[in-house]
């Protein structure tokens, strides 16, 4: 029989493979050389970390306190948790065509592994968590290993900790990096504040400005990568854990934060912004919660954050149609339609100086209201003669108004973002008029 003697293998499970890349950066090598012999080397300076009262006051709420990093009955730590690594070192075998591990499924797993190693075990799957349900899950020695170095690649948020699991190595490979260089921080100060932290409190926040950074730092992730990302937020604390939370951040919405970012990081910045309400200190952003992230997670509409006051825009059509077909998943016809439609009420604007047109189309409260400014503007044409009108029926029909009188607001605001970027050099001097108009017809 040919001998596998790679030991670790991603399993698909947040936690075990978590582990592995921690691992991996810890031990500066790739997981497929990574032997028992070798990792025996730093377990004593992962106690030694685990030990100090940054990191202890985190293995409480990671692996209870009933492990052998906490547990109050243990006299020798040290001795305890170093046993505790090494012996299941000793236990290391090769993968197997198949086993009971609930995470490899290569290997056979007993005894069933409770929380104090393995967290949030016991349910069976990682949502809900029963107080007195500790009857344990099915971890074999490599991968309840490879769970023990989980801490490190933690982030704390308030009283819990957001794990990051991406199928994608490069961003796996960077947030280890990550860990690792906290761990290093701390060690070369002395200052031992435990998990990667930054003062978050609000989890969605947390991940954003994480994903953020890995768009920044990653210069080649797009397109050679388009990964989904899913965070874990969970304590393991106590009796009563809370559930855990699952953020999940589709691909496309990754897509487009890669694209926003990197045609213009301000303008992402200023829509973001505007998802704040009442920020009054400088910490406020990641303790309060951001209706931006929250509407892309939830899958509702951050068009009018493209919106400024006064007919100001941010970004550009190429971005903001961007956002239309990655995110909104919009028909790249419709876009196509809508823009050409907001042109020439633009330059029907420009031409004849019919401002109140454009204020008719802000003002519209109902469908009708607004398909009645079309017709007047396609009368207008007629009478000068313009041909081909505003547009054709089947525009109309299937790219304007697809959904009838159901979303005819997205529709209209879609219209003003590109009309408002058409006429941001005419609107410049037209504001007061444009109000007079409005006083008037009031
Ligand atoms: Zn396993």
């Amino acid at each position: 029989m040919l001998e596998d003697k790679k030991y670790f293998t991603l399993t698909g499970n947040p936690f075990v493979d978590g582990g592995i890349y921690a691992i991996e950066a810890y031990y500066g090598k790739d997981l497929s050389s990574l032997k028992p012999e070798d990792l025996k080397k730093k377990t004593d300076a992962l106690v030694d970390l685990y030990l100090t009262d940054g990191w202890k006051k985190n293995m409480f709420s990671v692996f209870t306190g009933n492990s052998k990093f906490t547990n109050p009955s243990i006299k020798n730590k040290k001795e305890a948790a170093l046993n505790y690594l090494n012996g299941l070192l000793k236990e290391f075998t090769p993968p197997k065509k198949n086993g009971s591990c609930v995470a490899c499924g290569r290997r056979e797993a007993l005894p069933l592994r409770k929380r104090d190693e393995i967290p949030l075990t016991g349910s069976g799957n990682f949502v809900n968590f029963f107080s007195g349900f500790s009857q344990g899950e099915r971890y074999c020695s490599v991968c309840t290993f490879a769970v023990q170095f989980i801490p490190l690649m933690l982030y704390s948020v308030g009283n819990r900790f957001m794990l990051i699991h991406a199928v994608s190595e490069k961003i796996m490979k960077y947030w280890a990096r990550e860990a690792v260089k906290n761990i290093n921080e701390q060690i070369s100060s002395g200052n031992y504040t435990g998990c990667m932290q930054e003062g978050y409190k609000v989890s969605k926040n947390a991940l954003f400005h994480i994903i953020e950074k890995i768009i920044r730092d990653i210069k080649d992730i797009y397109p050679d990568e388009n990964p989904s990302i899913t965070a874990y937020v969970f304590s393991n604390y106590g009796q009563n854990p809370a559930p855990m939370d699952i953020i999940h951040l589709p691909n496309n919405i990754f897509k487009f934060l890669v694209y926003i970012q990197r045609l213009d990081s301000s303008c992402w910045r200023k829509i973001v912004n505007k998802g704040y309400r009442n920020i009054k200190k400088d910490d406020d952003y990641k303790v309060k919660r951001n209706s931006v992230y929250e509407n892309l997670l939830e899958n509702r509409s951050i068009i009018e954050y493209f919106f400024e006051k006064k007919r100001n825009i941010l970004g550009n059509w190429k971005i903001f149609s961007f956002y239309l077909k990655e995110v909104k998943k919009m028909d790249e016809k419709r876009i196509e339609v809508l823009k050409k439609v907001g042109d020439k009420i633009a330059n029907y604007i420009t031409r004849t100086d019919n401002t109140k047109r454009l204020y008719s189309i802000e003002t519209a409260k109902t469908y009708e209201g607004l398909r009645n400014v079309f017709l007047k503007i396609t009368k207008d044409l007629i009478a000068e003669g313009i041909n081909p009108p505003l547009f054709t029926t089947d525009e109309f029909l299937n790219q304007l108004f697809p959904e009838g009188a159901l979303s005819w607001k997205e529709t209209r605001d879609i219209l003003l973002f590109r009309i408002y970027e058409k006429l941001s050099e005419y609107l410049k001097d037209k504001k007061e008029i444009i109000k007079e108009i409005n006083e008037e017809e009031e």
